[in-house]
C-alpha cells in the first residue's frame, strides 16, 4: 500500500485553481493514493517459468493436466491466462487451472488416482456435464461414457434438442433430471448468462448429493458486490447499464455479451443456495499454470 507523501505544491498551480495556498507548502496530501486491497489472500508469485513466459515465445516444459503429456507450453501473443498453450492438446492456462481442480476433486470423490483429464475415462458410471462442446477439455472428455456436452443456440430451441449435431441447453432451465450429474464444468460461461444465479440453482438441482460444479468466471477479488453490466426488463429484454463487453464465442461471430463480473457476493449467494463453496488461487508452473489471479471455484452440493 502506498504511504502518504508530503509534497510541496507550487503556489502558482493552486492559486491558478482558486485555492488559498497560505501555509500549504508542508501539508500532507490527503487522501493518500490507496490501492484496493484484495479481500482474499491472493499471493503475487512469480517463477522462472513465468518470467520466461512473459518474455519469450516458448515458455517452459510442463506436465499438462488436461492431456497428461509431458509437453511444452507456448505463448502465442495475448494475455498469459488465455494464450499459453500446450503444444500437445492446445489447452490454455485457464483450462489447465480447471483441470487441476477437477482432477483433485474427482480423486477425492471417487478414490481413483486422476493425474489428468484423460484418466477420467477410467471412471465407471461417473456423469460429467460440460457446458461447452468445444475446446481442449471437451476434446479430452468426448467419447467418455456418461459424458454430456452442450452449447446455447438461442431461445428458438428446447433444452436437450440437437442442433447441427450438438446438444442445446439453456443453463437457466436445464433439460437434465434432478440429481443425475456428478460433475458440472464451466469455463468462463456464467458471466454470459442474464440471470446467473438462476443457472446456479439449476446446477444445484441436477447435481447428485456430493456432486460438484467446478468453474472459472471473471472475478473482482477486491469488491464485495458483483459488477452488474446489464439488467433484464419486465419484457425479458436485456438493457445495458454499462458499455457492452463481448468475449469470443465459437457459436456467435459477434461474441458473447458479458452480463456480470463477479465478486464476493457470488460466494455468499452460492453458500446461501446450499453449496459448499471453495475458491482456489493456483500457482503451479509445472502444470503450465502461471500468472496472478489464477482463480478456480468449486461449488459442492452437500452429500446429505
Ligand atoms: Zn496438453
Amino acid at each position: 500500500m502506498d504511504s502518504c507523501s508530503t509534497i510541496s505544491p507550487t503556489s502558482t498551480s493552486l492559486e491558478h485553481k482558486g485555492f488559498d495556498t497560505k501555509g500549504a507548502e508542508q501539508r500532507p496530501v490527503i487522501p493518500c493514493r490507496l490501492r484496493p486491497f484484495a479481500l482474499f489472500p491472493l499471493a503475487r508469485k512469480s517463477s522462472w517459468q513465468e518470467l520466461i513466459a512473459r518474455r519469450m515465445t516458448i515458455a517452459a516444459p510442463a506436465r499438462c493436466p488436461v492431456c497428461g503429456s509431458l509437453t511444452v507450453i507456448v505463448r502465442i501473443r495475448g494475455n498469459i491466462r488465455e494464450r499459453c498453450r500446450c503444444i500437445r492438446c492446445g489447452s490454455t492456462n485457464r483450462q489447465r487451472q480447471l483441470a487441476v481442480v477437477i482432477c483433485s476433486a474427482v480423486a477425492s470423490a471417487t478414490g481413483v488416482k486422476v493425474r489428468s483429464l484423460r484418466d477420467l475415462h477410467r471412471l465407471d458410471g461417473y456423469v460429467i456435464y460440460n457446458t461447452e462442446a468445444g475446446g481442449a477439455i471437451h476434446r479430452q472428455l468426448v467419447g467418455m461414457e456418461n459424458y454430456i456436452s452442450s452449447e446455447y443456440f438461442g431461445e428458438d430451441y428446447e433444452p436437450g434438442e440437437m442442433v447441427r449435431g450438438i446438444m442445446h441447453q439453456d443453463l437457466m432451465r436445464l433439460g437434465l433430471g434432478d440429481e443425475t450429474v456428478d460433475l458440472v464444468i464451466s469455463s468462463d460461461v456464467f458471466e454470459h448468462i442474464p440471470d446467473p444465479y438462476r443457472a446456479h440453482r439449476e446446477v444445484f438441482r441436477v447435481l447428485k448429493p456430493g456432486g460438484r460444479h467446478i468453474f472459472t468466471v471473471p472475478f473482482h477479488p477486491d469488491r464485495v458486490l458483483d459488477e452488474i453490466r446489464t439488467i433484464i426488463d419486465l419484457r425479458g429484454r436485456v438493457i445495458l447499464t454499462k458499455d457492452p463487453i463481448f468475449h469470443r464465442d465459437p457459436i456467435r461471430k459477434k461474441g458473447a455479451l458479458v452480463h456480470r463480473i463477479f465478486a464476493l457476493e457470488m460466494l455468499v449467494n452460492l453458500a446461501r443456495m446450499g453449496f459448499v463453496i471453495r475458491m482456489y488461487h493456483l500457482h503451479k508452473p509445472w502444470y503450465g499454470i502461471f500468472g496472478a489471479y489464477a482463480l478456480v471455484f468449486e461449488a459442492m452440493k452437500p452429500a446429505s
